[in-house]
């Protein structure tokens, strides 16, 4: 069983959270420009490393808050919990 630390509530089993995807995929400035290539970029294209990927969480069963946090998606180890609303966190 995979823990996740939420910032607010500390260690808790990966039931209790569900995954956001990853983090800081920005929204595009101006959609009125965008072709059909960079709208299937922006909504379908991540990043998928053997490694550190910037993630979003959400602890569902609990506080119900969004937070960022940083896995390896090799061996599932996370670091880096921080709240969403605060400063990026970055791989
Ligand atoms: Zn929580």
């Amino acid at each position: 069983m995979l823990l996740i630390r939420c910032p607010w509530c500390g260690n808790r089993e990966e039931t209790e959270f569900r995954y956001g995807g990853q983090a800081h995929v920005h929204h595009p400035q101006d959609t009125s420009t965008l072709d059909d290539q960079a709208w299937a970029e922006y909504l379908f294209i991540r990043d998928n490393p053997c490694g550190e990927l910037a993630e979003r969480w959400v602890h569902t069963a609990g506080c119900r808050r969004w937070f960022n946090a940083i896995r390896d998606t090799a061996t599932n180890r996370m670091r880096a919990e921080l709240p969403s609303a605060r400063k990026p966190v970055t791989r």
